[in-house]
């Protein structure tokens, strides 16, 4: 069945001590709630991974990366391997966020080779995908998502591909306040799931688990998850306060 999820990245935020306060916060708001909770992910810098997996392990929180590196070790100073993130009690990586994509100029065939590096250590993956303005201004965005996730994605084997999350993240919507509208989404969701059904068959594509990210935050986080094709969120500024991170959460509905 499709899961629900709501996935924090802290980007590259806080300092070790700051992070375990953070978990802390938030594992301790997640043990307390009464309602039914969607699944949970904090996605840290890797200096938290290990303290974090320590401080939230026999909680429904899980934790994951922001990237690794495509190769499993070796001579490439300051890179991380998805085996060492794994060892560190994490279960996920990021792949693919725009802000790789556009500052660290990740192509669609290196996230590939990311993508199969993380599935192949055991990690789940969070890929991510969407448009920039000026895609979406010429009506580019259908296309855009379309060929990131055939060239980046769809060569996984169904197998494989059942250990992935989509993330659509509309790369205007990401840290600027402004929020793809719940149609917006709703649409480019539906759109996803249509290509998943077109390449893995419809069953697989009813199982898979579609996020939004872009300026979610808990005043808006119910009307975006109410639409029948948005299966959680992967949310940045607004995951680094564990009150409103836990409104988001409880904003989804399982
Ligand atoms: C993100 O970085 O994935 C993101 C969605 O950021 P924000 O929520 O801050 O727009």
């Amino acid at each position: 069945m499709r899961k629900k999820i709501v996935a924090g990245n802290w980007k590259m935020n806080l300092n070790l001590n700051e992070g375990f306060d953070l978990a802390g916060s938030v594992l301790k708001m997640v043990n307390a709630e009464k309602s039914k909770l969607p699944g949970v992910i904090l996605c840290t810098p890797f200096i938290h991974l290990s303290g974090v997996s320590r401080i939230i392990s026999n909680s429904i929180i899980e934790t994951g990366a922001q990237n690794c590196s495509p190769v499993k070790s070796g001579a490439f100073t300051g890179e991380i391997s998805a085996p060492m993130i794994k060892s560190t009690g994490a279960t996920w990586t990021i792949i693919g966020h725009s802000e790789r994509r556009a500052l660290f100029c990740e192509s669609d065939e290196l996230l590939l080779r990311k993508t199969n590096a993380a599935l192949e250590a055991g990690l789940k993956v969070i890929f991510c995908c969407g448009e920039v303005l000026h895609e979406r201004e010429s009506l580019k965005h259908f296309s855009t998502v379309e060929s990131q996730l055939a060239d980046g994605l769809f060569k996984l084997e169904a197998e494989q591909f059942a250990q992935v999350v989509i993330a659509y993240e509309p790369v205007w919507a990401i840290g600027t306040g402004v929020t793809a509208s719940p149609d917006q989404a709703q649409e480019m969701h539906a759109f996803i799931r249509k290509l998943v059904a077109a390449r893995y068959g419809e069953a697989i594509a009813d199982d898979t688990t579609i996020l939004y990210g872009g300026s979610c935050k808990g005043s808006n986080a119910a009307e975006l998850f109410r639409n029948k094709d948005v299966d959680g969120g992967l949310i940045g500024g607004a995951s680094l306060n564990a009150s409103e991170f836990l409104t988001i959460i409880t904003a989804l509905k399982v």
